[in-house]
């Protein structure tokens, strides 16, 4: 593959899901395979094992031998959400990357939509909502409520900060500030750096294979805590200017 050409690089966590990465992979060479008047997108996947114990490893270096836009990286053990999308945002080639989650409740069809608003719109990063929520009453509740806190404390508006599937410049992504559990943040940290989120709708599909990898204690509670870290990050930010420099 020529490695300066590549339009687009999907960044995919995957801890433990087996089943969902065959399909993933199929998905994605459909959804980027140009039917719409473009000619095809020159993509790789990213997908970045955080330490699974179920054999998604050994599937993706299988589905390689088919699929040479596959790029593996492999942690030594779970590090978190955060950590597989760093290692995934250093690895990537592409001049875009889009993030989105391994177990097909992102649907890769909505791919060349973000791509496209990320260009019409000259934004720096394009967040997607979810507008027909296929989880759980009780998860979707706590998203919501979350979602309200979160805009509430760092003064944003992102409807959806929860939803994987987002378009982002590759330099500006690979500048953001990560720690565990920043991934929920990125569209606040793209503002912080000087950056523009613009956002579109996305489709969202139940999970068929595999669990979910979160409860109420990791995820709502967490989320919280990082909310407030997120807002002393805001307040503290260096806000300079340089009127002269003369060495
Ligand atoms: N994930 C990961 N490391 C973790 C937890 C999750 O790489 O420690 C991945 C997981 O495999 C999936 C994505 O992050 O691709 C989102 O996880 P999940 O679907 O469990 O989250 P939910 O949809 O319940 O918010
Ligand atoms: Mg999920």
């Amino acid at each position: 593959m020529n490695a300066t050409a590549l339009e687009l690089s999907l960044v995919v966590p995957v801890y433990n899901e087996r089943e969902n990465l065959a399909p993933l992979v199929d998905e994605i060479a459909t959804a980027l395979a140009g039917g719409g008047g473009g000619g095809a997108v020159r993509y790789e996947i990213v997908a970045v094992d955080d330490g699974s114990s179920d054999g998604s490893l050994e599937e993706l270096k299988v589905l390689k031998r088919a699929h040479p836009e596959l790029h593996i990286v492999s942690f030594a053990a779970n590090a978190g959400q955060t950590a597989a999308f760093a290692a995934g945002f250093k690895a990537a080639r592409g001049a875009i990357v889009v993030t989105l989650d391994a177990d097909l409740q992102n649907d890769p069809a909505d791919i060349p939509a973000l791509v496209a608003e990320l260009r019409r719109s000259g934004a720096t990063a394009v967040a997607g909502y979810r507008v027909n929520r296929r989880d759980t009453p009780w998860k979707r509740v706590q998203s919501r409520i979350a979602n309200g806190i979160r805009n509430r404390l760092n003064q944003e508006t992102i409807r959806d900060t929860g939803c994987s599937l987002k378009a982002f410049r590759t330099e500006a992504v690979r500048d953001l500030p990560l720690f565990a559990g920043m991934h929920r943040f990125l569209p606040t940290l793209i503002k912080m750096n000087g950056g523009t989120v613009a956002e579109v709708p996305v489709r969202h599909r139940p999970r068929r294979y595999g669990a979910s990898k979160y409860g109420m204690w990791n995820r709502a509670f967490r989320a919280l805590l990082d909310a407030f870290v997120v807002r002393w990050m805001q307040r503290r930010a260096l806000r300079y200017t340089v009127t002269e420099e003369l060495p």
